[in-house]
This record gives C-alpha cells, structure tokens and sequence, in this order.
C-alpha cells in the first residue's frame, strides 16, 4: 500500500485534519478540466434558426428590435438568415451590420463560395458556414462525396480568412454522420486555421452522453473552438448544450424561447436557467437576465404565440408555490423549494392560498398584505372557510380575499358587541 489514501484518514489525522472532511458530497457537481460550464460564449440565431420556426415572418424593423434587444441582454454573437436567402435578407443583413451593436454579427451560409462572397460583403463580422456530412444529407439533398466536401471547405475558409473576418465550419446532421468521416474533415479544417467547428444534431436525435462522448472525442482532435446545435424534438436541447460545455464545447447556440425549423432548438432562457444553477456568478456577471422577459415577450409577440406555462424562468406558474406544506417551507426560506431566485430576473414567487391544498401559513402571509390582523387561531379558522368553498368549486384570489375580509369584518363585529361607554357632556 502507498500509504497515502488510507482508508480510516490515519495520514490525514496525523496531519491535524479531520479526515471526515475529505468525504465528498457526492452531489457536488463533478469538476473536470476539458468543462466549459463557467465559460461559455452564446451564438444567439433567433434571427437565423428562430427565421425557420413556422410562425415567424420578421420585418426589418422587427429584425433590427430583436437585433437590439439580444445586444443589450449581452449575447456575444447574433447570427443572421444567409443573405443568399433573398435579395431583402441581404439587406437586412447590411443594415444590422451598421447598428454598430457589442455583440458579433454573423451569417449562416452554404459551404459554396458564391455564398460566401456575398456574405462577405454585407459587413459581418464573421461567416457560420454549414455542410450536411450524415449519407442521408449526402444522398438526398446536395449529392456530393466528403472528398469534394473536405476541398470546398478549404477553399472558402481560406477565402473567408483572407478577408480577415471570423469563419466557423460545422457539419449538419453530425450525429448520424460517420465519425471516422466527421473527424477527418474536422480535423482538415482545423489545420487550414478555422476558428471554430461547429457540432449540429440537426434532427433532434442526440442523447447527452452520445453529446458527451463525440464532443469530448472532438476535443481531442482539433485546437479550435467548438460550437454546438442542438434541436429539441428527444426534449434534450438544453440537457446535450450543458454536456456539450462538460465536455470542452465553446460555444452554444440559442434562440429566444427556443424557436426554429419543427419544434426548435435550445432556448436561451432555459439554458440561462440551466447554467445560473452551476456557474452563478459567470452568468449574473455577463447577461441582463432582469431583461429576459421583456426580451421573450418581444419575440412571442413577433412570432403571435404565448409563452409555455411551464417555460424556464418566464412561465407563468415558474415560482408559484401551492401545496400548503410547500408554501409554509417557502415562507419560511425560499430555497427549500427555489433552485432559482426569481429576483435574480427581476420577477417575484407567488405563493398560491385560493385552493383546497392551501394552509393557513399561505392565508397568514395575504392576511398582512390585505393590511388585516389576525390572530393564528383565528387564521386557521379563515382558512377552513377558504379550504370549504374550495371543495366544492375552483375559486379565485378575489373569493380567498373576500372569505378572509368577511372573516375578519366579523371578528370586528364581535368586538363591537360591547356598547360604548357614555358620554355626556
Ligand atoms: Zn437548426
């Protein structure tokens, strides 16, 4: 034995240290060096990915809105629809480009150097160029062999570099692609000095740990940033971005409320959510997040759709509390069932006392913001009431409320019941 982790701490006592100390939390979350969770750099395409999602049609000056709000939330990069797309994404694309926003602009564009030509000249700082490498893609849509794919993609890196502008390459379906394929060419681009590859599970498909395991294998076979895309028909968009970033991925891409081509990709207020949790102080540091509704709400609005009642963050029952035996908790100390502050968003919890599952520390707390004073006694009385009428049918705050004013006006009446002393003058 090396002596060194013996099991009863001898060495660590001998030390002066309890070795009950060193037993780990085995909920700490796992510290690994290739981990990117307090680093990350957001590629924001509601203007791109989010242009795809059914209901979308985005005017210039609802582009240039949207443009602005992302720049002021903080995300570091915002990709915009090809301008080989039409002649007015084009322009748009030119008129973004001169707001003179903090945040990067970049273009998503076919590996062709066509594309790319025109991209470069609508001012971007940077070109998002894209191939399908998975043999569907290959087979069905642009019907060309990795060979031809592989010197395509030299040739408008290098064209892209040669401008002095930013140039990431990614495959498309990535995660039905063949990987001996997907590395070679990965590696290919890399050598040529990309900035960034870009890993996309275009159809929706990938578990996390397959997200683990083809980002951690990437890592180890390219130098530069790694972007990744993730749809979210499985419901993993959010789960693959934060295994991605476990795994040493630089970048992520988003949209607001998660909007894109079928059902979307990771929405940038859920993976706000996810990674206020695990690197607090990097996020609060770096993003607006008491900006995330009015950003979310301008978006749905853009797009005439509601936010989900169980979004991240925004939803509208996201910090509201209901069973009684929570509420009394929530009351008492908010973590008990908050993973997430909501102040830090600018928003308040609500704790829910117009239902039958409420108590009578829900009912106590609208007592004082009614301005009403009861005892506890008589607060366990009114929330009887309250409980009673909610049995027989749903009722709203204003029937709560009313039980407890009735409640309470006649406890004064009961006050009253003695006469007044007689004055006489
Ligand atoms: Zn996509």
């Amino acid at each position: 034995m090396c002596g060194t982790d013996a099991p009863n701490g001898t060495n660590g006592a001998s030390n002066g240290v309890n070795p009950a100390n060193f037993r780990s939390n085995p909920y700490q979350p796992v510290g690994d060096f290739l981990s990117n969770v307090g680093s990350f750099k957001i590629i924001e395409s509601t203007l791109r990915e989010g242009e795809q999602f059914a209901n979308a049609y985005f005017d210039t000056e609802t582009k240039i809105k949207i443009a602005k709000a992302l720049d002021d939330f903080g995300v570091d990069y915002i990709e915009l629809t090809s301008p080989a797309a039409s002649e007015q994404s084009r322009r748009d694309c030119e008129a973004i480009c001169k707001l003179g926003l903090k945040a990067k602009i970049l273009t998503h564009v076919r590996c062709d150097m066509r594309d790319a030509q025109l991209a470069v000249e609508t001012g971007v700082d940077g070109l998002d160029v894209v191939i399908g490498t998975s043999s569907f893609l290959r087979e069905h849509s642009h019907g060309k062999d990795m060979a031809y794919i592989e010197k395509t993609a030299v040739e408008v890196i290098e064209y892209v570099k040669s401008k002095g502008l930013e140039v990431r390459f990614s495959s498309e379906d990535s995660f039905r692609s063949d990987l001996v394929d997907l590395l070679s060419l990965y590696r290919a681009v890399d050598k040529v000095g990309v900035h960034r590859v870009g890993i996309a599970d275009t159809v929706g498909c990938a578990s996390p740990r397959q997200v683990y395991d083809l980002v951690r294998t990437l890592r180890g076979v390219v130098s530069c940033d790694i972007e990744t895309h993730f749809h979210d028909d499985t419901g993993c968009a959010i789960a693959n971005a934060y295994c991605a970033l476990e795994a040493g991925a630089t970048h992520i891409d988003t949209s607001v409320l998660g909007i894109g081509e079928r059902n979307g990709i990771t929405p940038l207020g859920g993976l706000m959510a996810r990674m206020i949790v695990t690197s607090p102080d990097y996020v609060k540091s770096k993003y607006k997040l008491h900006k995330l509704k009015e950003l979310e709400d301008l978006v749905a609005e853009a797009v005439e759709i509601n936010t989900p009642f169980n979004n991240p963050i925004t939803g509208f029952c996201a910090f509201t509390h209901k069973a009684g035996i929570h509420a009394k908790a929530i009351l008492n100390n908010p973590s008990t069932y908050e993973i997430l502050n909501p102040a830090d968003f600018g928003l308040t919890r609500y704790v829910h006392f117009a239902s039958r599952l409420t108590g009578w520390n829900a009912v106590k707390t609208r007592v004082g913001q009614l301005g009403l004073e009861m005892t506890d006694d008589q607060v366990k009385e009114c929330t009887a009431k309250i409980k009673a009428l909610a049995d027989v049918r749903p009722i709203a705050i204003d029937d709560a409320d009313s039980i407890i004013r009735t409640f309470h006006l006649g406890l004064h009446e009961q006050n009253k019941v003695q006469p007044p002393a007689v004055v006489e003058n």
